[in-house]
C-alpha cells in the first residue's frame, strides 16, 4: 500500500469517529440501564398493585415488558410479597386466637380443678355427716337395746310419756279425798297408755272418782290401774308390757289431764307406784 498523507488522517479520522461513537454510547448505557430499571420498578408496581385485585390482569399489564416472562415473575413476585403482608395480620390473629384458647384451656382447667376440690370437700363433710349419723344410730340403737334388756329382766315399762310427776303416793290434802293412793303422771290428753307388765286386763269401765278405769292382773297375781282415761285401745285379753291399752284424759275426780297409775300387790292393798317400778328397773 503505497504512503498516502491522508492515510493518518484517515486513520485518526478513524480513530476520532470510533471515539465519538463510543462517547455517544456511552452515556446511552447508563440511560439504557436506567430505563430497564424503570421498566422493572413498573412492573413490579403494577405487579404488586395488580396483585391486590386481579392476578390476570397482571399479565395483560406486563405484557408491554420488553420480556413477557420477566414481568410476569416480577408481578409473580410482587403478588407473593402482597399476600405475605396479608399473611402477617392473619398469622398475628391466628397467635392472638392460639394464646386465646390457651388463656381459655388454664381456666377451664383451673374451674375444674377448684370443683373437683369443691366436690372432694363436700364428699369429706358428708362423710363425716353420715359417721356421725352413723354414730347416732348406733348409739341409739344401743340405748334401745339397753331398754329392751331391762325390760326383758324385770318386764316393767313406765306406763306413760312426756309426763311430769304431779302427784305422789302417801300425799294428803285438799286435793284428795283421802291420802293419795297412786302416782299422777301429768301429761298431755291423749297420750297413750302403756300396760305396765304383761298380763290380762281385768276390768275396763268408769269407776267412779278414778273416772275411765282399766284394771290388769299380772302373773303373780300384782294388778295395776289405769285411771282417768279420755278413752280406751282395749277393753279385754291379754296385753304385753308397754302395749297400748288407752289415752290420757281427765274423766273422774281430777283437775286436768294425767294418768293415775296404782300398783295393788296380790291384788290388796295399793303400794308406792315410784317404788315399785324403781325396784323393777324402771324408775320414772
Ligand atoms: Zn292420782
Amino acid at each position: 500500500m503505497p504512503h498516502s498523507p491522508e492515510a493518518p488522517t484517515t486513520s485518526t479520522s478513524t480513530s476520532a469517529d470510533r471515539l465519538s461513537r463510543l462517547k455517544a454510547l456511552r452515556p446511552s448505557r447508563p440511560a439504557t440501564a436506567v430505563a430497564g430499571l424503570a421498566l422493572l420498578a413498573v412492573a413490579v408496581t403494577t405487579g404488586v398493585q395488580a396483585a391486590g385485585t386481579d392476578t390476570s390482569r397482571v399479565r395483560a399489564t406486563g405484557a408491554p415488558s420488553a420480556d413477557p416472562d420477566i414481568a410476569q415473575r416480577l408481578a409473580g413476585r410482587g403478588a407473593d410479597v402482597a399476600a405475605r403482608s396479608q399473611e402477617r395480620p392473619a398469622l398475628d390473629t391466628a397467635q392472638a386466637a392460639e394464646r386465646q384458647a390457651a388463656a381459655d384451656t388454664a381456666a377451664r382447667v383451673e374451674a375444674e380443678r377448684v370443683e373437683a376440690e369443691q366436690a372432694r370437700e363436700a364428699e369429706r363433710v358428708e362423710a363425716e355427716r353420715a359417721e356421725a349419723e352413723r354414730a347416732r344410730e348406733a348409739e341409739e340403737q344401743a340405748e334401745a337395746e339397753r331398754a329392751a334388756a331391762e325390760r326383758a329382766a324385770s318386764g316393767w315399762v313406765v306406763p306413760t310419756s312426756g309426763y311430769t310427776l304431779t302427784g305422789r303416793f302417801g300425799n294428803s290434802g285438799s286435793r284428795w279425798a283421802h291420802t293419795h293412793t297412786g302416782l299422777d303422771f301429768a301429761t298431755r290428753s291423749g297420750t297413750p297408755i302403756k300396760a305396765a307388765a304383761a298380763g290380762k286386763i281385768a276390768s275396763a269401765g268408769t269407776a267412779g272418782a278414778f273416772g275411765n278405769r282399766i284394771v290388769i292382773t299380772h302373773p303373780d297375781g300384782t294388778q295395776t290401774w289405769y285411771c282417768h282415761q279420755s278413752r280406751f285401745a282395749k277393753t279385754s285379753g291379754s296385753v304385753a308390757a308397754g302395749e297400748v291399752i288407752g289415752y290420757v284424759g281427765t274423766t273422774g275426780n281430777s283437775t286436768g289431764p294425767h294418768l293415775h297409775f296404782e300398783v295393788h300387790p296380790k291384788g290388796g292393798a295399793a303400794v308406792d307406784p315410784n317404788k315399785w317400778l324403781a325396784g323393777k328397773g324402771v324408775a320414772p
